[in-house]
């Protein structure tokens, strides 16, 4: 299996250490979320470029995202991951709909390159009723008007929990939207634990076999980020409701085997859990203990 891991054994988030953040609010800027995720105990963070509700992203500000990018230097961050409004649909089935996709995704892309080298993850899509077959297509259209041979960012797509016409439930689905791309190396996967034990991959009693599935699949040099959640709901049930971790049905246990799994290692790690930023710094904290107690 892969090694992630970029980082020499000696860095804070090395080897032998955790990439674990959280998502964090952008309404500050860029610098703050450093900053904030600092304060977390975080050596990665989350953000959604832009309100997910309107899709007018606020002026950027070069000095704060040049900050931004002295702070992941200096603290050694793994890549961070930016966030597209999940309310866009690239394969929607009016083509307006998937315009506005696609010119907000570019736009996110250019504005990426401010802070260079990092990881723009975003929800393939629902096919509303053309099947997923003409939904993979759409997306995969959508990807190659967007994607540049020129950018530094790499693009991930999410793993969904299939509820309604989402596209991405099944790893299969993801693998042929990359195989249909036409810079797969700028892309790549992001695995969210709610997600795909909501879509029915049995990561609680059995995450070796849904990892060698995944890899078997899609192959696990692809899988650049992790979303760790909890889930509301039962595995299968296919209804995308984060819950905190050790409060939902996945569990502490299953959660901190996902964090310490060798195939996983020295990937960036983000909850998504419904927390205010006191719970996102007990959750990393834990984390970081439960990963600790197995660890060499
Ligand atoms: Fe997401
Ligand atoms: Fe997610
Ligand atoms: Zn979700």
């Amino acid at each position: 299996m892969p090694e992630h891991d970029k980082k020499g054994p000696g860095s804070p988030g090395g080897a032998a250490g955790l990439h674990i953040g959280c998502h964090l609010s952008s309404s500050k800027g860029f610098a703050a979320m450093g900053r904030q995720a600092l304060e977390l105990g975080a050596d990665t963070f989350q953000f959604f470029t832009r309100n997910p509700r309107g899709s007018k992203a606020k002026d950027l500000d070069p000095a704060d995202a040049a900050a931004l990018v002295e702070l992941l230097a200096e603290h050694d961050f793994a890549p961070i991951v930016a966030h597209a409004p999940y309310t866009l649909n690239l394969c929607g089935a009016e083509e307006k709909n998937r315009a506005l996709a696609r010119e907000t995704m570019a736009d996110d892309l250019r504005r990426l390159e401010f802070v260079p080298g990092q990881l723009y993850n975003f929800h393939p899509g629902s096919h509303v009723g053309q099947g997923i077959e003409a939904g993979i297509d759409l997306i995969a259209q959508g990807l190659n008007a967007i994607v540049r041979e020129d950018q530094s960012t790499t693009v991930l797509l999410e793993t969904m929990a299939g509820k309604g016409s989402e596209v991405g439930g099944r790893f299969e689905e993801l693998r042929a939207i990359l195989d249909r791309v036409a810079l797969p190396d700028k892309m790549g996967v992001c695995l969210d634990t709610c997600h795909v034990s909501d879509a029915g991959y049995d990561i609680i009693h059995d995450l070796d076999g849904v990892l060698t599935e995944f890899d078997r699949v899609i192959g696990l040099e692809r899988l650049r980020a992790v979303h760790l959640n909890d889930s509301k709901n039962p595995p299968g049930s296919r209804k995308d409701r984060h819950a905190c971790i050790g409060q939902g049905e996945i569990g502490t246990e299953a959660l901190a085997r996902v964090v310490r799994h060798p195939a996983l290692r020295g990937l960036p790690f983000c909850l998504e859990t419904p927390n205010e930023l006191p719970g996102y710094k007990r959750e990393i904290a834990l984390m970081r203990q439960l990963f600790g107690r197995d660890a060499e």
